[in-house]
């Protein structure tokens, strides 16, 4: 009976979680990046001289009540629950895997000779773990597009045929577990390694402060990303930091943009790897799987279980 209610607080605590979200600057749906993302909305609305009024064209009933949409929201508190239950405990191991690094390090090297300020210690951790996560998610989402029972999974992203800011919630929950154990192992291996060149004994709180380069590129409109507002950089450095027109771009469902602009926040990944498109390369787009493929995703529980069946499938030989 005690595991029952332990599980029943665990799913009530899920499905309330997501609503602070609103009000974490770590996250894209903060309140404080909403407005960024409406004024921004604006100036896009104005220049392109738009025939009706500005409330209309953000709250667009098709889109934002649309039957994808509802599917973007089931996500929302369905993956809170799976953060808490699955993910929660994964994440809270990181601090003692940093460590257990640590210790190795000092171990295998003995004491380090060079050591780091406070402050040195946070700007290159953070620099560092800005770069390379933003590679590590580049390199991931590459292999949920190009090996095929990742796709399965990854398709559930890409099956919104309309966007809000919810739909980056709509990811399968394997997605979730293999993005986090991931980020994970990252954050760990990097607390490790700076933590051996810092010679007083940092914690944890001095890692996990918000940095300021993610602010920024939340504040640049990320909530945009997943919406029906075209916002566009100048087209050089869409070269360099990925516009959320261009992630719009990636969940086109014209095969000319299968498989493009992959990356995060820094365009740099999709450039070297030839992945990238930018704007104004393209003028109209729709999103999804295609005409063919979408009914296969059109409510919340077919797109649970539809990568499990479809593996299944395949595993049988007949797919
Ligand atoms: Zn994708
Ligand atoms: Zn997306």
């Amino acid at each position: 009976m005690e595991i029952l209610a332990d599980v029943w607080d665990d799913i009530m605590q899920g499905l309330i979680e997501p609503l602070y979200y609103f009000n974490d600057p770590e996250k894209r749906i903060s309140y404080f990046y909403l407005i960024s993302s409406l004024l921004l909305a604006y100036y896009v609305y104005y220049k392109a001289k738009e025939k009706i009024p500005f409330y209309k064209y953000i709250f667009n009933k098709k889109i934002w009540l649309s039957k994808s949409a509802f599917i973007d929201y089931k996500y929302f508190f369905f993956n809170g629950i799976i953060k808490v239950v699955l993910i929660a405990p994964l994440v809270n191991t990181w601090w003692y895997l940093g460590v257990s690094i640590n210790d190795w390090m000092e171990e295998s090297f003995g004491f380090s000779k060079t050591l780091l300020s406070e402050n040195e210690l946070i700007v290159y951790y953070t620099l560092t773990l800005v770069v390379l996560s933003d590679l590590l998610i580049y390199l991931i989402h590459l292999a949920m597009h190009k090996i095929p029972f990742l796709w399965e999974f990854h398709k559930i992203h890409h099956s919104a045929t309309t966007l809000n800011p919810i739909t980056q919630y709509r990811l399968h929950p394997v997605e979730l577990i293999v993005n986090n154990i991931a980020l994970v192992l990252l954050s760990s291996f990097l607390v490790g390694f700076f933590d051996y060149y810092y010679a007083g004994s940092v914690k944890a709180a001095t890692y996990l402060e918000v940095n300021i380069f993610v602010v920024l590129f939340l504040f640049w409109g990320s909530s945009l990303r997943h919406s029906h507002v075209k916002l566009k950089y100048f087209h050089f450095l869409e070269r360099f930091l990925l516009s959320p027109f261009q992630h719009q771009l990636h969940h086109s469902d014209n095969p000319a943009h299968f498989d493009k602009n992959m990356g995060s926040k820094l365009a740099i990944w999709d450039w070297i790897f030839g992945t990238l498109v930018r704007s104004s390369q393209v003028t109209k787009i729709r999103f999804g799987l295609g005409k063919s493929e979408e009914k296969n995703y059109n409510s919340f529980f077919k797109t649970l279980y539809m990568p499990f069946k479809n593996i299944g499938l395949f595993l049988l030989g007949k797919k």
